[in-house]
């Protein structure tokens, strides 16, 4: 795989520091209002990412924090004379909704700002060991002029730098490069933790130094989030990182570009602005809307419009009706070699493009020839039942990078899961235990429970999330 790095600007083969295993740190979300479809361009890509590592066949870790304390979440909580938790909580919620509606994987762990204090206090006391610190009104300062690659990230020049001028927001323009804080000095209504440094709270860069390096190593693979996190963020999280540490913290760098709406930056005050939750309640389509912020090149802005998700909707129409056409087929028996020969090379096409810093659009070329290809054999009768059912599981595959190819299954009605119920019982009297175990199977992937008590068998929908359902 290639991939093209931040850091060095240029397009690199992905060398993982453990061979076949990449360890991958994604910038998750701050926690004080829903995210909306910019935040999820990011989102989808890095799942897109993930998936396609996997596909290729590493082993990926993969660690998205929940930054669920921050300037913003603390200006909410204070609006509405809140806690930080009362805030946080149902986002958080939403949040892990939002990735099912969006199809996007879950990662190993989503580890939380406010219980990793412990490991931020240690980086802090590193750095002030290590004499990149100084203290000032009890909040400490990260001294930029004493780490001598700080702005190699984001190309800043050293004339830009602002030394001995400090800054203690969490986000700030890119010519504003100061010393940044660490760790902010307790402020009437608050909420803060005891430190060596006096009462206070974390600044937002140190929290992903503390999250990556416990659950990632001091040094790993992969880091990623949108443009605006390269400064300061991502910046900060190098020095702060390296400096404590002294080994060099993260191999490559990748960024998504910008999401616009209609070709404007995306503003509540344009009336512009949309969450996830705004489309699906308008009634589109979840499944295309993945689809649509998967099919840009991440490093290239996309431009949201309604007119593309509805172009996005419709060609995913195109592997419905393949799909259902499978259903439909009556295959002859036996394999059309030269049919599976074309798809394999096709299917490589797609692998080739993934691997090459995501080519989205060469992958959805092959894919649609694919398509052509399939629908051109059945329509000519000459897709035998081995290569239709190759085609099906190399679709299936493919779709493990997708996520949005194969049709979502179609919910039961409750008449289509009583009689299919009863269709079991019948099967299991008449001994035909193959067909009870698939229709219990079938059963099992709607999320339907069955429970046998003395007045017969009794069902249930599981609770999304929790019993697998
Ligand atoms: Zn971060």
């Amino acid at each position: 795989m290639r991939l093209f790095n931040t850091l060095t600007r240029t397009l690199e083969p992905l060398e993982p520091l453990e061979p076949g295993h990449v360890r991958l740190y994604t910038c998750g979300p701050t926690v004080y209002d829903f995210a909306h479809i910019g935040n999820f361009r990011t989102y989808v890509w890095e799942d897109l990412l993930r998936r396609t590592l996997k596909f290729l066949g590493f082993r990926v870790t993969q660690v998205m924090n929940i930054t669920d304390i921050e300037d913003k979440i603390i200006a909410k909580a204070m609006a509405q004379q809140a806690t930080i938790g009362e805030v946080t909580e149902p986002f958080i919620r939403a949040f892990f909704e939002d990735l099912d509606t969006l199809r996007i994987e879950r990662a190993e762990s989503y580890p939380r700002a406010t219980e990793h204090i412990a490991e931020m206090l240690t980086i802090a006391d590193d750095l002030k060991a290590k004499g990149l610190t100084y203290e000032s009104e009890g909040s400490l300062y990260f001294r930029i002029d004493a780490f001598p690659t700080y702005g190699r990230l984001s190309n800043l020049e050293k004339r830009e730098l602002k030394v001995g001028a400090r800054v203690d927001n969490d986000e700030y323009e890119k010519d504003d490069a100061r010393d940044f804080v660490l760790w902010k000095g307790h402020r009437e209504g608050e909420p803060s933790w005891d430190s060596p440094f006096g009462e206070g709270r974390p600044g937002w860069h140190l929290e992903c130094s503390a999250m990556s390096m416990k659950y990632l190593g001091p040094s790993f693979d992969l880091h990623t989030g949108g443009v605006d996190n390269i400064f300061p963020h991502h910046e900060n999280e190098i020095a702060q990182s390296e400096g404590a540490t002294g080994k060099p913290f993260v191999k490559y760098w990748m960024h998504a570009a910008h999401l616009m709406v209609d070709g404007e930056k995306m503003s509540k005050s344009k009336g512009n602005f949309y969450t996830l939750r705004d489309l699906v309640a308008k009634g589109h389509d979840p499944r295309a809307l993945r689809y649509l912020l998967l099919n840009t090149h991440y490093r290239t802005p996309l431009n949201f419009t309604f007119d593309a998700l509805a172009r996005a909707a419709g060609e995913l129409q195109r592997f419905d009706a393949l799909f259902a056409r499978f259903a439909e087929t009556r295959a002859a028996v036996g394999r059309d070699a030269a049919f599976d020969a074309k798809a394999e090379a096709m299917e490589l096409e797609i692998r080739e493009a993934l691997a090459d810093d995501l080519n989205v659009s060469g992958a959805q070329g092959a894919l649609f020839r694919l398509v052509r290809e399939a629908n051109a054999a059945l329509d000519r009768g000459e897709l035998p039942s081995d290569s239709l059912a190759s085609l099906q599981e190399r679709l299936a595959c493919i779709d493990g990078v997708y996520g949005v190819i194969a049709p979502g299954e179609k919910a039961l009605l409750d008449p289509e899961v009583d009689a299919l119920i009863e269709q079991r019982v019948q099967a299991r009297k008449a001994k035909n235990f193959k067909e009870s175990d698939r229709i219990r199977d079938l059963l099992a992937s709607q999320g339907i429970v069955l429970e046998d008590t003395p007045q017969g068998v009794r069902w249930r929908r599981a609770v999304a999330g929790r019993e697998g359902g």
